[in-house]
């Protein structure tokens, strides 16, 4: 089944009388278990296409189902329901709330369903023993290193078992070791059988992926196996 189906994805941003087309007839269809590579230079639409897959900007034209949801039929909150229930998102800089202990930042998505507070400490406890950091859970933002932090927000992405982790240069601000535990990660999430779509400019980690998509000029330019990454 497919997780994400984009369909003819076109976005255009405007000011004034100034249009300018982000993307530009983008098709793109990823189906449940794929660990997949977005890679593509500064100003080629990464951010926009993630914005997209991430329910967080809708496209101007086309369409774009997740989990079997038309998009673009979805008023903001059942948008915002959506995207807590089938999305777990990573960011370069982390976004965790820095008063708040590793435990309390990881179960955020299940606050927003309404899960009970024993239900959440448990399954905020279990995420974070999945990512490794079963003894940190009282410790705040500041008290780990930019790895530790990086699964915490993995963690955090996980906690709702959401159809769909989206990662957006989830290595950019770290240094080769961290980068190696948070690749790592998605390996094993991935042989869990979890769908991972990751953003990055950096070929090394794109081909830890299965798939890689490149995008250029708002199109997508090559959609194939990380393996033929070299092949250019
Ligand atoms: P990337 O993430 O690959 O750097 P973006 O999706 O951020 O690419 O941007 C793609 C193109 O769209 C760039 O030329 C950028 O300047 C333009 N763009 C992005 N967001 C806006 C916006 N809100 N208004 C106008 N132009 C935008
Ligand atoms: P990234 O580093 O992810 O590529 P950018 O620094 O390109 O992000 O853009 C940051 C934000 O500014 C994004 O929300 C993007 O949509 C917006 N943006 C990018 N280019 C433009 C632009 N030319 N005009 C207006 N907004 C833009």
């Amino acid at each position: 089944t497919p997780v994400i189906e984009l369909a003819g994805g076109r976005k255009t941003y405007r000011s004034g009388s100034i249009e300018f087309e982000a993307l530009r007839g983008v098709d793109l269809r990823i189906d449940r278990g794929e660990y997949v590579a977005i890679m593509g230079p500064s100003g080629s639409g990464k951010s926009t296409l993630m914005n997209v897959l991430g329910c967080l900007d809708v496209l101007t034209t086309g369409e774009y189902r997740l989990a079997g949801n038309d998009v673009g039929e979805l008023d903001e909150i059942d948008l915002a329901t959506l995207r807590n229930e089938e999305i777990g998102f990573v960011f370069q800089q982390f976004h965790l709330l820095p008063s708040l202990s590793a435990w309390r930042n990881v179960e955020l998505p299940l606050m927003y369903r309404g899960t009970q507070r024993a239900e959440r400490k448990e399954r905020a406890s279990a995420a974070l023993e999945r990512v490794g950091l079963g003894d940190r859970l009282e410790n705040r933002p500041g008290e780990l290193s930019g790895g530790q932090q990086q699964r915490v927000a993995v963690a955090r992405a996980l906690v709702g078992e959401p159809a769909l982790i989206l990662a957006d240069e989830p290595t950019g601000n770290l240094d080769t070791v961290s980068t190696e535990d948070v690749l790592a990660l998605f390996d094993e999430l991935h042989a869990q059988g979890r769908t991972i779509v990751l953003i990055t400019h950096e070929p090394e980690v794109a081909e830890r992926a299965r798939r890689v998509v490149r995008v250029r000029d708002g199109v997508i330019q090559s959609d194939g196996p990380a393996s033929a990454l070299h092949d250019d």
